[in-house]
């Protein structure tokens, strides 16, 4: 198992994802600049997600390891790459000192250029890496399915395979209802998976994040979230201010129900992190004394 899952529980980590553009990279060690203040347990760097730039995966992880001595983790697809491809980023990787990644299979397009890459299934990534490489592997989960999943209960089953193929830890899509997070954790631990489940936890903080939310992932978006923006949305601060006191109050609860992991989509927005991490500091560091 992951020794960043292991060593601090409940663990505490953001995300980020690289700018778009060449010269941009400048910028985002602004923001991991002021991230690592925080001491989170990990940053993780996003691949190509939301249009971001590919290239600077390995070196953003690269840096924030060596320059801030922070666990890095790298996100990496496989969706559309050819087996050299995804072998030519994990010895990238591996040479960079990047030591855990968050294997992928990445959003199939609906082009009709589009074919399937070399691995199907993020599965089969993981088995791969697994049995080539000697680095700790993160998966990804959904609390309300993923989206071509058929039922959610079918989506488990091929969480479990995922996690038999060498998954250390899991890290869930963003969801807005503890409830469907516990549901699925329930039923996830019944299926067998017994690795760490780390929550994700997107702060809602400007009205359009929530038509994103959707149009991304399909997360429900519950009628508390829905009555602050509707109730404040020509207030910017007062949407932001309701956000981070919603993503507080549902990190305390996760935590007060025994969630192994808590990691923030930051979207680069280090001053709402850095919000809910004071917000959130007293509970987590008590509860890390009493479990390490
Ligand atoms: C924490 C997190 C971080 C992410 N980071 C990024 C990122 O950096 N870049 C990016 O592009 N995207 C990212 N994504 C999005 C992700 O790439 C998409 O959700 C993608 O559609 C699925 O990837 P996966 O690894 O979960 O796929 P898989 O685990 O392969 O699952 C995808 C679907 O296939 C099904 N399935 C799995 N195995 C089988 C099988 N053997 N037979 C039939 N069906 C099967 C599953 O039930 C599911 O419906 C992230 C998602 C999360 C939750």
């Amino acid at each position: 198992m992951s020794d960043m899952f292991t060593n601090a529980t409940p663990n505490f980590s953001f995300e980020i994802f690289p700018p778009k553009g060449a010269g941009k990279l400048s910028s985002i060690f602004e923001t991991v600049d002021a991230l690592a203040s925080l001491h989170p347990d990990l940053i993780s760097v996003t691949y190509g997600a939301g249009g971001s730039s590919r290239d600077n995966t390995i070196e953003i992880a690269s840096t924030i390891q060596k320059r801030y001595m922070l666990p890095a983790v790298a996100h990496l697809t496989c969706v559309g790459s050819t087996l050299e491809q995804t072998d030519t980023l994990l010895c990238e990787l591996k040479e960079k000192g990047v030591r855990t990644i968050l294997a992928l299979r990445g959003d199939r397009r609906a082009d009709s250029d589009y074919q399937d890459g070399y691995f199907k299934h993020a599965s089969e990534l993981v088995a791969h890496i697994k049995k080539h490489y000697d680095f700790h592997v993160l998966g990804a989960c959904y609390p309300e399915k993923h989206p071509e999943a058929p039922s959610l209960e079918e989506d488990i089953r091929h969480l479990k395979e995922k996690v038999d193929a060498g998954v250390d830890a899991l890290v869930t899509q963003l969801f807005l209802d503890n409830d469907d997070f516990y549901r699925f954790r329930d039923k996830a631990r019944a299926a067998g998976v017994n690795v760490p489940i780390v929550a994700g936890i997107m702060p809602i903080t400007v009205p359009v994040m929530l038509e994103k939310v959707v149009s991304m992932c399909g997360a429900k978006i519950p009628p508390a979230v829905q009555r602050f923006v509707d109730a404040y949305g020509h207030n910017a601060e007062a949407v932001r201010e309701a956000g981070v006191a919603y993503a507080t109050q549902q990190i305390a609860d996760l935590l007060a129900a025994g969630v192994d992991g808590i990691h923030i989509y930051s979207m680069n927005k280090a001053g709402i992190t850095r919000q809910i991490a004071q917000n959130i500091h007293g509970i987590l560091y008590s509860l890390r004394v009493k479990r390490t």
